[in-house]
């Protein structure tokens, strides 16, 4: 027995096929025994088989065997079953397993039902009377588990009722579930983009006939030209920015190593905290002073930051529905550059001591991620902006709930445009690292901003009509949008 083990292991860890049916077809016919974890090792091995020919041969052979020695499966293979079954394209059975995992209370999540979503998204080539079973399968699904769908499939789930359109006895069903659908969009905040408008518009005949008709809008001042409904901001709740907070606190713990009981990051919230119960009115405009620094030509220059925060204060005193008196400028650096920025700050004339009164400056310690201070800031505060380029694909941003952290990106972003021109004529007198360049020439620095919109720029739903932006990318200001009736 043992020896069969450690063969099965092997083979199995080898990824050697030939050897791995030989042995698994001497257990099925019972010239070998044994344990039930091999089989369930066996039916993890026989997931991962892309040829459907084999896979289902086997796959029939192993559940009788389960069926014959009145074997129970393990927890954890209910989902590869899930998985096999739907890849061989039997959705009925994946449900009926979905089904008993539910009466054993296993938990069921996104990768258990992934596999069948994107089974049927394929099945509408399939012929008429098992199109319309999977279709009910589908809806079933769509019904109970829709809380753990994605982006991506619920883009599959719309080109399932786009195919699914034809069948006239279905399209009362349809009908309600894209209702149902759209109204879940609103309610997560659905990262909507132009794939979602290609798949309503490639079939506009057919929606217009369950009701719904596309129309291409602009909006003005928040407002729709069609309907004249204004489009709304959605803000994070405080409980959506708590979730947030803790799971940047988790990944900072398991980044990061502290002798000292209170880490940096914990002092920060601190001052945070201490900051916005002092000015429940403020604003704040937090600087990530990393990036901004580094944005001329990848070396820090301190003379960056401060031009940015001149030029930012006077952007916003523009502003005229803004009260200027509640503006804070919070500039998050690294603890390196604090003794040369200090001195660039404290120095500079180009911003008087009006604005050096709204600036604070936090530096992160040593071996610290700097960028999860500003983030951090932000979520703790909901009257604040962050300015930087950076694009947040680091490993930190993996970790937070993607639907509530693309919300945020969307509202609390101000991006920068850094002009970087010479001026012969114009002194700057500092000594700093660019001191050698400003001999010959004279640099000058101009930011120009991208605010984020007044309303956040995803699925709306009003009263009668839904909204839909169908043209977006973050430097585009003229976003097109769609608007259709309910
Ligand atoms: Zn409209």
């Amino acid at each position: 027995m043992t020896d069969y083990h450690n063969n099965l292991i092997n083979i199995i860890k080898s990824d050697n096929r030939v050897e791995f049916y030989d042995i698994f077809e001497k257990i099925l016919n019972n010239q070998i025994t044994i344990k039930k974890y091999h089989l369930e090792l066996c039916l993890s091995f026989l997931s991962t088989e892309h040829n459907l020919e084999i896979l289902s041969r086997y796959f029939v052979l192993l559940i009788d065997f389960y069926k014959i020695n009145q074997l129970k499966y393990d927890i954890s293979s209910y989902p590869l079953i899930i998985r096999i079954s739907s890849s061989l394209g039997q959705l009925k059975k994946s449900n009926d397993y979905l089904i008993e995992m539910e009466n054993m209370k296993i938990p069921i999540k996104n990768r258990t039902i992934s596999p069948m979503i994107e089974s049927m998204s394929k099945c509408f080539l399939l012929n008429d009377n098992l199109e319309i079973d999977i279709f009910k399968t589908l809806v079933t699904i769509f019904d109970k588990y829709y809380n753990l769908f994605k982006t991506e499939q619920f883009y599959q789930l719309l080109i399932c009722f786009k195919y699914y359109l034809h069948l006239e006895k279905q399209t009362d069903v349809i009908k309600s579930r894209m209702f149902k659908m759209f109204q879940i969009w609103n309610e997560i905040d659905f990262i909507s983009d132009n794939k979602i408008v290609d798949i309503l518009k490639s079939k506009n005949k057919e929606f217009v006939s369950i009701g719904y008709d596309l129309f291409d809008v602009n909006i003005i001042d928040s407002t729709c030209s069609r309907c004249n409904s204004k489009l709304k901001k959605h803000e994070l709740s405080y409980l959506e920015r708590d979730k947030l907070v803790d799971q940047l606190f988790k990944t900072y713990k398991n980044n990061t190593n502290h002798n000292n009981n209170i880490s940096g990051l914990d002092l920060f919230k601190k001052y945070i905290e201490s900051k916005s119960l002092d000015n429940d009115k403020s604003i704040f405009y937090i600087i990530d002073g990393g990036n901004v620094g580094h944005s001329s030509n990848g070396v820090f220059i301190s003379d960056i930051v401060i031009q940015m925060l001149y030029n930012l204060e006077s952007d916003l005193n523009k502003t005229s529905n803004l009260n200027k008196e509640n503006i804070i400028l919070l500039v998050i650096l690294h603890k390196s550059h604090k003794k040369d920025f200090e001195n660039e700050f404290i120095n500079s004339t180009i911003i008087d001591s009006k604005i050096k009164d709204k600036v604070y400056i936090w530096y992160t310690p040593f071996k610290e991620n700097d960028d999860i201070y500003w983030l951090l800031g932000s979520f703790m505060i909901e009257n604040s902006f962050v300015i930087t380029n950076d694009q947040m694909r680091d490993h930190h941003v993996d970790k937070l709930d993607e639907i509530l952290f693309n919300r945020w990106k969307k509202n609390h972003i101000i991006n920068y445009v850094l002009d970087v021109s010479f001026n012969k004529t114009k002194q700057i007198n500092q000594i700093n690292q660019i001191n050698q360049i400003n001999q010959i020439n004279q640099i000058k620095f101009n930011f120009t901003f991208k605010y984020p919109h007044p309303y956040t720029v995803g699925f709306q739903s009003s009263e009668k009509y839904y909204h839909l932006p169908s043209y977006y990318s973050d430097f585009d200001k003229d976003i097109k949008w769609i608007c259709f009736s309910k």
